[in-house]
């Protein structure tokens, strides 16, 4: 075993000793581990969910196969260690498609239970674990216990969303959605403000699967562009973006992306945007915009980035997002990626699932240090007495008290963690628990 750099994508980083899982699952052991340890997937969570300093990660990069398909059943079971972009590759030549994505491609199977992720239809269909028919998992006393809602329900329902706390996710079966051809019908359309973007997502609910709006958060009121699609229909290709992907080789000097340069990407980007466009596009453009610059998270230099996400109850969240405003100017804080979605009724099934009904908002801002850690406290106080919660997925310093406001369920969870599983998440949250 070695020890390496590891690293999650707001550049928070973590030298643990390394077990690079076998690609057997059956040879996957935890006979070595002489320390706490976590899985580690693509390292696509912003804070440290996935990271464990000092302990020991299972890089789960090899656990990358695909182990059964049944067309009929629409069903899928593969390795968790396989990449959401390779397994989407596979799915359309069938006419099939994952019934929840995140915005990224670049993630893991076990990395989307393990947060429940949530895509942009889940006012539509719920979270990813609202698909998952049933999973193996593998607890470090080498028993592996088969999970679904018949069979070992408590510990489907804990892994889900678990946060990797519960052992090593070894193989997922998924329910699939069929599709006709690779492509998404999207209407894109400008927005003056954040009341005109609430009703849009009310108008167009029942029509559309995808919905979701970027925001402004420069211009006063904040502009922005709704978009929102469904998967096309009949027998036509769209190519994919892939071609023109570009790197980011070593984090950006702090100069390239500041307040003025970010500000004047979002006024081009806007005005670049027709008012209200139709299009057909592939649904790597549609999904995974950002994936066309890999390691675009250097752009924001050495000092790394934090995102704030959080959830909130429908009718509390105009009141909400004024306060968070407020916060922002008082902190004088860029807010350089702003993303606002609806999430729906339909219960997620983890027992520490971040998403319900409610509008979720996600912020990315620079490392401010100090001033940027009081800021989210000021949020969270926000957030907290509206009866929100703060995405784990996205979080690299939120306290035990928010996260047992967030999580009321967490002590009937802690029944079902395993004892030699721990992250610097965890290590944070868990007083108290
Ligand atoms: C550009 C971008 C857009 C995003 N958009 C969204 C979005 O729209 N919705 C959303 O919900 N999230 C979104 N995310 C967050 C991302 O989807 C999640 O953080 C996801 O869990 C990352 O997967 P990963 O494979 O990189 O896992 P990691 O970040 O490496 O790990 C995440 C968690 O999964 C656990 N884990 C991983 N593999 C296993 C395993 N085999 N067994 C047990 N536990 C395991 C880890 O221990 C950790 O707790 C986005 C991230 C980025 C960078």
């Amino acid at each position: 075993m070695k020890t390496s750099l590891y690293t999650s994508w707001g550049n928070k980083k973590a030298v643990p000793h390394i077990a690079i899982t076998p690609a057997n699952v059956s040879a996957v052991s935890f006979s070595d581990v002489q320390h706490s340890t976590i899985a580690y997937g693509q390292g696509r969570s912003y804070g440290d969910v996935c990271l464990n300093a000092n302990g020991n990660l299972f890089d789960t990069q090899r656990l990358d196969r695909l182990v059964d398909y049944d067309h009929r059943k629409n069903l899928i079971t593969c390795q968790s260690g396989v990449i959401l972009r390779d397994l989407l590759l596979f799915l359309t030549t069938k006419n099939k498609f994952v019934s929840v994505s995140p915005g990224t491609s670049q993630v893991t199977v076990g990395g989307m239970v393990a947060n429940d992720v949530h895509g942009k239809n889940h006012h539509k269909v719920g979270s990813f674990g609202n698909h998952i028919h049933s999973l193996t998992l593998l607890r470090s006393d080498g028993r592996i216990l088969e999970c679904s809602e018949d069979e070992n329900t408590e510990y489907f329902k804990a892994t889900i969303g678990g946060l990797g706390l519960t052992g090593l996710i070894l193989t997922v079966t998924l329910r699939l959605k069929n599709v006709e051809n690779n492509c998404i019908e999207i209407k894109s359309i400008k927005t003056k403000d954040i009341n005109q973007m609430l009703e849009l997502f009310e108008e167009t609910d029942a029509d559309y699967e995808y919905t979701v709006s970027w925001l402004d958060m420069y211009s006063r009121p904040q502009k922005g562009i709704f978009s929102c699609g469904n998967h096309a229909s009949g027998e036509i290709k769209c190519s994919s973006s892939a071609a023109w992907k570009k790197t980011i080789p070593i984090n950006a000097p702090e100069w390239l992306l500041n307040r003025l340069t970010n500000k004047v990407f979002n006024q081009l980007y806007y005005y670049k945007s027709n008012s209200r466009a139709h299009d057909v596009a592939s649904y790597q453009s549609f999904f995974y915009p950002l994936d066309k610059i890999e390691y675009w998270n250097r752009l924001y230099g050495k000092r790394g980035f934090y995102q704030y996400q959080f959830v909130v109850p429908y009718e509390e969240f105009l009141s909400v997002y004024t306060e968070i405003l407020n916060i922002i100017k008082q902190y004088d804080q860029p807010v350089y990626l702003a993303v606002l979605k609806k999430f729906g009724e339909i219960k997620s099934m983890g027992m520490l699932s971040f998403p319900r009904a409610g509008y979720t908002l996600a912020m990315d801002f620079p490392s401010k240090g100090e001033a940027s850690l009081k800021m989210f406290k000021a949020f969270d106080l926000v957030v907290m007495n509206a009866g929100g919660a703060v995405y784990p997925a996205k979080d690299a310093r939120m306290s035990h008290d928010i996260f047992k406001h967030s999580f009321p369920r967490v002590e009937e969870f802690s029944m079902y963690k395993d004892n030699l599983f721990c992250s610097d998440f965890w290590r944070r949250v868990e007083q108290d628990v």
